[in-house]
Parts: C-alpha cells; sequence; structure tokens
C-alpha cells in the first residue's frame, strides 16, 4: 500500500477490539504516530461474533479494574467520537446456591467496593424484588451489579476507530502483516 507511512512509533497487527482500542489509547496519550494492520475488514475476527456482554465480575482485582474502567469508557466513548451507538446499561443479578458462592460474591463485593463499584449482595427476597418472575426456592443470594450491561461490539470497534483516526492514527484495512522483524 502506498499510503502507508515509511515510519511508525507502534505498528499494532489486527483490527479487532483489543487491537483498535490499543490504537485509540495510545492516540489519546500523544502516541499518534502509529498504525494498525487489518488482514480484512475491521472487526473480521472475533469481535465480530462476540455477544456483546459487558460484566464487571472477575475474582482477580485487576481483571475487574479493567473492566470497571471499560463500564466507564463505554458511557462516554460515543459523545467523545461523535459516533453513536448501542450501549445498555442493564444491571446483573448472578446467583448464588450455595455458601461457598455467596463468600466470592463478598470478596468480590468488597474488591468492587474498593474500586467505587456499587456491587450489592442480596437477599433472596430482594431478588425476587428486583425481578419477580424468579424462583427463589434454592437459592442463598445473589450479587447485584448496577453497571452491568451489553453493548454492539462492532460498533465499539468502528467507534474507537473514529476516535483513533481524528486524533490521527492510521488505519489500514485488507492489509495483512506479512512478516516481522527485529534488529
Ligand atoms: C461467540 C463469542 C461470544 C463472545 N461473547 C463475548 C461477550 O459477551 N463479552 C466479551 O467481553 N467477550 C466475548 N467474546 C470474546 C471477544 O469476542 C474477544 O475476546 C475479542 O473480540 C477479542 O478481540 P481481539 O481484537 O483480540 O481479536 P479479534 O477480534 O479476533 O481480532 C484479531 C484481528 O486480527 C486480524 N489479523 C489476524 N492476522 C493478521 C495479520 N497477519 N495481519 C493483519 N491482521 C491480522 C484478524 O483479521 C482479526 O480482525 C466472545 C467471543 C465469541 C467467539
Amino acid at each position: 500500500m502506498s499510503d502507508l507511512p515509511g515510519h511508525a512509533r507502534v505498528v499494532i497487527i489486527g483490527g479487532g477490539v483489543v487491537g483498535v482500542s490499543a490504537l485509540y489509547h495510545l492516540a489519546r496519550a500523544g502516541w499518534t504516530d502509529c498504525v494498525l494492520l487489518e488482514k480484512n475488514e475491521l472487526t473480521a475476527g472475533s469481535t465480530w461474533h462476540a455477544a456483546g456482554n459487558v460484566p464487571t465480575f472477575s475474582t482477580s482485582w485487576s481483571l475487574m479494574n479493567m473492566q470497571r474502567y471499560s463500564t466507564e469508557l463505554y458511557r462516554g466513548l460515543g459523545a467523545a467520537v461523535d459516533y453513536p451507538m448501542n450501549y445498555h446499561v442493564t444491571g446483573s443479578i448472578r446467583l448464588g446456591h450455595s455458601d461457598e458462592r455467596m463468600q466470592e460474591f463478598a470478596r468480590a463485593r468488597g474488591m468492587g467496593l474498593s474500586q467505587g463499584m456499587a456491587l450489592e449482595i442480596l437477599t433472596p427476597d430482594e431478588i425476587k424484588a428486583k425481578y419477580p418472575f424468579i424462583e427463589t426456592h434454592d437459592l442463598k443470594g445473589a450479587l447485584y451489579d448496577p453497571a452491568d450491561g451489553d453493548i454492539d461490539p462492532a460498533q465499539l470497534t468502528q467507534a474507537l476507530a473514529k476516535g483513533a483516526r481524528d486524533l490521527g492514527a492510521t488505519i489500514a484495512r485488507f492489509c495483512p502483516a506479512t512478516g516481522v522483524s527485529r534488529e
């Protein structure tokens, strides 16, 4: 491709949500002389097939923190890059059938609270109040996450791509990386 720059500070291979998000965040940090190569169309890989669930639950502090960051990014991204997209913040109820599972929820809630998230432990009656159609006879309780939701993964990727391009980053579609060498 003749319009590819001859030099770039970073070359990202793959235009799924991860590669495009990396390009967007580099551009936002001021690294705008970066290039993303996608051998097909953006989102042609796993990103195209993703259901688009956006949970924050994790037993890992750092994973939870990344997921929390994502929910905050997605809330403002459409307006920030002027690319409207479908992001629904629905909340979720994660069901616990045993004391051990409830203990795991309590630990996750503690991590979440320390990261500024509003996770709640629900009793069976509180679950029923939020979702009346549920049978609670075999439940010990639940973890409620008001920030849980879903997003359209293709729209999200295109929004990140627009934000990156607007800041000066380059995206080359239908441009496979054919080799990598280090000097
Ligand atoms: C059925 C399904 C449901 C899912 N549901 C969810 C969900 O609900 N929530 C969630 O968070 N995650 C979900 N996931 C996981 C999510 O889709 C992936 O974690 C995510 O899309 C990975 O993004 P990626 O950018 O790493 O990879 P990809 O989207 O696969 O992107 C890699 C890109 O690299 C390109 N590429 C490969 N080789 C080259 C090359 N040599 N040169 C140039 N480009 C190249 C490919 O064409 C591709 O576009 C789901 C996945 C699947 C399959």
